[in-house]
């Protein structure tokens, strides 16, 4: 994981900085609500972050036009990378909240090309409970879902 955490107030804060173009980034793509550039790590080589160029701190506050534009971005960086890098697989990877962890707190999705052995890591801690309780889950989410405006 990354060792830097931004933690500036928003509309200061780094992305919002390269949204402006008053810090320097890698664009490769940009529309009306999207914003895609280089991630500056690089955990495999054409590494890209498709954000919002709104300043929403995670996936709960886009709008969904925003959603719809930030996937959309995303899928024709993902086409681009598998043309201009050939990885074996591409991970589409996005974090809300530290303890998702999220590092620097304005919406964005990493378009990560993938390799055989590459070392990339998410631990999965798989649970595999009885039926019911996943019948009781998808009730509480189907009430919020209910409530959603
Ligand atoms: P998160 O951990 O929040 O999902 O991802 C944040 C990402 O932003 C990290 O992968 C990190 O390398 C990248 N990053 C942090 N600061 C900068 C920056 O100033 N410029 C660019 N291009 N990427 C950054
Ligand atoms: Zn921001």
């Amino acid at each position: 994981m990354p060792m830097f955490v931004d933690t500036s107030p928003p509309g200061h804060c780094i992305f919002c900085k390269i949204v402006a173009g008053e810090i320097p980034a890698a664009k490769v793509y940009e529309d009306e609500l999207t914003i895609a550039f280089m991630d500056i790590g690089q955990v495999n080589p054409g590494h890209v972050l498709v954000a919002s160029k709104r300043h929403a701190v995670t996936v709960l506050e886009l709008t969904p036009e925003e959603a719809a534009a930030v996937m959309q971005s995303a899928q024709r960086i993902a086409q681009a990378a598998q043309q201009a890098f050939a990885p074996d697989g591409i991970t589409l990877f996005q974090a809300n909240g530290a303890a998702g962890g999220q590092t620097v707190f304005h919406f964005h999705m990493h378009v990560l090309p993938r390799h055989e052995g590459d070392g990339v890591e998410l631990a999965w801690p798989r649970k595999e409970p009885a039926v019911q309780l996943l019948q009781g889950y998808a009730d509480k989410l189907r009430a919020a879902l209910s409530t959603l405006v």
